[in-house]
């Protein structure tokens, strides 16, 4: 009986108190296959190490798996791979600080031996190169969402940019009957169906299709700030409906409607400089980020204020309800967050925000952690 009593209260304080943070997606181990950075140690530059993750008491990380859609068949499965080989070292050479977590089980060991409970997340249907045994393969190795499409949509499943810039030109709107038995399969195999990115058909057929609670690993509000990326009300009351949860990207260019404007004036005046990066870095994402950090003081004027971000969470709660929010900050995948959110260090800021706005502890759990829970758990199993 004795024994039994460590892991027991353990596992009722986890239960009863949740009050874990997890992020829902980070972008690192892009930036680590380029740079080499080593992530286990504080860095100078981007928004996510070790170090600044304990600071900012984040207990579980969703890793991106991303590579754009230019990576084609016979290419972007192997990167997928590479990049999860990426995850699977830095957690080797960190054995005391992270853990692989890929069922809620593994999730409360790490978060009660205070490791980073860390999880894979794809982002990009293009990365099984339309093939179900990579699916399987993908989630063995730990899967545990797969974002339908990013930018670029596949064979089977239209994005949220094709369905908005180049829709006359799709062979097809929303999920193929071949998209539907990818969502069904994602369904039995406990990989979460991620809809940041895709087109609003694919959403809602998505929404049709699946048999558990679908997420939006980082997206915003689009009533706040008409972005294709950010989800109408509409779409919000949808997946409310089915039990889903929004996870909250604090991308300036998302939260804030004046952004886009700001950062292409930015972009034009630096068009050379930019070019110059890019030839360093081989990555334009990666080029605009190093360029932004080269001018400070002026891509600072750009940033929008905090309490924007505020907003979009509230905007969600008072719409659809608390149970459907949660963080996925998109750190180290954009070039620019709103002023004091810096890194992965500045999560509480976000949470003394919510607490000052009146949000209980209680709901204040539910969006750090609580809400993901529920949705892992639904998908994956206790
Ligand atoms: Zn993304």
């Amino acid at each position: 009986m004795k024994k039994l009593l460590l892991p027991l209260l353990l596992l009722l304080l986890i239960t009863v108190k949740a009050q874990y943070l997890v992020d829902t997606h980070n972008d690192i181990l892009s930036v680590v296959l380029m740079t080499g950075a080593d992530v286990g140690k504080l860095q100078n530059t981007g928004n996510f190490d070790l170090v600044r993750a304990k600071q900012g008491g984040l207990n579980a990380q969703v890793f991106s798996i991303w590579c754009s859609g230019d990576y084609g068949k016979g290419a972007a499965y192997a990167r997928a791979n590479r990049e999860i080989d990426s995850l699977d070292a830095l957690i080797k050479r960190n054995p005391a600080k992270m853990m692989k977590v890929s069922t809620p089980a593994q999730f409360k060991e790490a978060i009660a031996t205070h490791k980073l409970a860390a999880m894979v997340g794809v982002e990009g249907g293009h990365m099984i190169e339309d093939r179900m045994d990579y699916l399987d393969a993908l989630a063995k190795r730990g899967m545990r969402y797969m974002t339908l499409t990013w930018n670029n949509s596949t064979s089977w499943a239209s994005s949220a940019r094709d369905e908005t810039v180049r829709r006359d030109s799709l062979k097809h709107i929303g999920l193929t009957e071949y998209g539907k038995q990818i969502v069904r399969h994602m369904n039995d195999l406990g990989v979460m169906v991620d809809v940041s990115h895709v087109g609003e058909q694919t959403f809602y057929d998505v929404i049709a299709t699946t048999t558990k609670p679908i997420i939006a690993s980082h997206s915003c509000v689009y009533a706040l700030d008409r972005n294709r990326r950010n989800l109408k009300d509409e779409q919000l009351k949808a997946l409310a409906k089915n039990g889903g949860v929004v996870f909250v990207n604090f991308y300036s260019g998302f939260v804030d409607s004046a952004y886009d404007a700001k950062a292409s004036r930015f972009l034009r005046q630096h068009r050379a400089e930019l070019d110059s990066l890019i030839k360093i870095y081989h990555d334009n994402d990666l080029s605009i980020q190093q360029l932004n950090k080269l001018h400070q003081t002026e891509t600072d004027q750009m940033r929008p204020p905090f309490d924007m971000l505020i907003k979009h969470i509230d905007y969600i709660v008072k719409l659809i309800g608390v149970d459907h929010v949660g963080i996925g900050a998109d750190f180290d995948g954009a070039e620019s967050y709103p002023l004091g959110l810096d890194s992965v260090a500045d999560y509480p800021k976000v949470f003394a925000a919510l607490k000052k706005l009146g949000y209980s502890q209680s709901d204040i759990n539910k969006i750090k952690g609580g809400n993901f829970m529920r949705v892992f758990e639904a998908s994956v199993g206790k």
